[in-house]
């Protein structure tokens, strides 16, 4: 029907095509290495309930996220058929639930790894893991060391009459990626590719027990690696941004690189009124009028994710045109100023999506990265396939 659906004030529209469309040729562009789709942290605010049942549709099948709640979340949205990843977890997160759900681990502590090989023994799954390298980035993941702790636990393993664990991956992540010109993205490869080897090394000698080195799933790759290295290093690549279709490199534009913008960000004109010269606008009175102009208001504040820092700066687009928001953007609502231009009540306000203002050009007015500006969209703004 012609009637819109009731909903948010503000509302996030996931462009469908355009998600598939990236995926597409994200997965064509890195080939032979296999695309996993990044859907962590409500699918970079897209939310995850529409983006990852599109994607499984059109084919896709490996999925990484970063808790193991998303991960369970995760597991019931896509049922059986889908390969779930996840590496982030603390000693005391549960680990029957998940590896009971057939969820891959990241392994980034040799403590990470006993517990492992105890739920495994305790549910009789055995736990499929990635082991996390940490090859420079300096976050998780196992330095020189753990890695030789974690290969000599996982060789007694393979002593045994039934191992608890399969070695399904190796994995690490890039730290500067984005900065292609940067001499530490190849340096991190060659720390990860003597874990790699010492890795293969091992599962070779186990026989098969512990997984084949072959099977070995090698993942290094972010958004930015993806597509700035080739070949892409590895069997597969983890990639979150691009498949939204923002481009992590400040010199490329989403065209540049073959992809769509996902996520548009709308709202509407609820009061307009005319306002003299010398008025201010909203809580500190940051901005006054120069001349006799009018206020359009909009809903869309912090209470929606849009960044407060971004006020006296942030532009809209109404019926094609731009214009500036003025005064703090509060809690819930935003002041444009639209001088005399043809705007009504009830129009359609884009804050950002095609023929509007970029998610990136939001992250420049708030001092971020277009990564921050699109997850932090919250729970109050619906998202709505297109
Ligand atoms: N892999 C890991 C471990 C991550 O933390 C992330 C996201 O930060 C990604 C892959 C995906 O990165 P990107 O969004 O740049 O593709």
């Amino acid at each position: 029907s012609d009637t819109p659906p009731a909903g948010s004030l503000v509302r996030a529209e996931i462009d469908a095509a355009a998600l598939r469309a990236n995926a597409a040729a994200l997965a064509a562009d890195i080939g032979p290495a296999r695309l996993k789709c990044v859907v962590k942290a409500n699918a970079y605010g897209h939310g995850v309930d529409l983006v990852a049942p599109i994607l499984h549709a059109a084919g896709h099948r490996e999925f990484c996220v970063a808790t193991l709640d998303e991960a369970m979340s995760l597991r019931s949205l896509l049922g059986e058929d889908a390969t779930i990843m996840a590496w982030l977890y603390g000693p005391q997160t549960d680990l029957d639930a998940p590896l009971t759900a057939g969820i891959e681990l990241g392994v980034s502590t040799a403590g990470a790894l006993d517990r492992i090989l105890v739920a495994a023994a305790r549910t009789g799954v055995p736990a499929r893991i990635h082991l996390k390298i940490d090859s420079g980035l300096g976050r998780n993941g196992l330095a020189p060391d753990d890695v030789a702790t974690v290969l000599a636990t996982l060789k007694e393993c393979a002593g045994e009459e039934r191992p608890r664990v399969i070695v399904a991956g190796i994995m690490s992540h890039f730290a500067v990626a984005d900065e292609p010109e940067r001499p530490e993205t190849a340096q991190q490869q060659e720390v990860f590719e003597t874990a790699r080897r010492e890795l293969t090394a091992l599962l070779d000698s186990a026989g098969g027990r512990l997984g084949e080195a072959d099977d070995l799933d090698v993942h290094i790759a972010n958004s930015p690696a993806a597509l700035t290295l080739r070949p892409v290093p590895g069997t597969s690549a983890r990639v979150g941004l691009a498949l939204y279709g923002l481009s992590p490199l400040t010199d490329s534009q989403p065209a540049d690189l073959g992809l769509v913008p996902v996520m548009r960000l709308v709202s509407e004109v609820v009061n307009l009124k005319g306002i003299p010269a010398g008025h201010g606008a909203s809580y500190g009175l940051t901005y006054t009028a120069e001349a006799d102009t009018r206020f359009a208001l909009v809903p869309g504040g912090y209470g929606d994710g849009l960044p407060r820092s971004a006020s006296n700066r942030a532009e809209v687009s109404i019926r094609g045109q731009r214009f500036p928001i003025v005064g703090r953007i509060a809690m819930d609502q935003f002041i444009v100023d639209v001088g005399d231009a043809e705007v009504a009540i009830g129009d359609e306000v884009v804050l950002f999506g095609p023929a509007g203002p970029s998610a990136t050009d939001w992250a420049d007015w708030a001092e971020t990265i277009n990564y921050e500006i699109v997850t932090r969209i919250s729970a109050r703004v619906d998202r709505i396939a297109v």
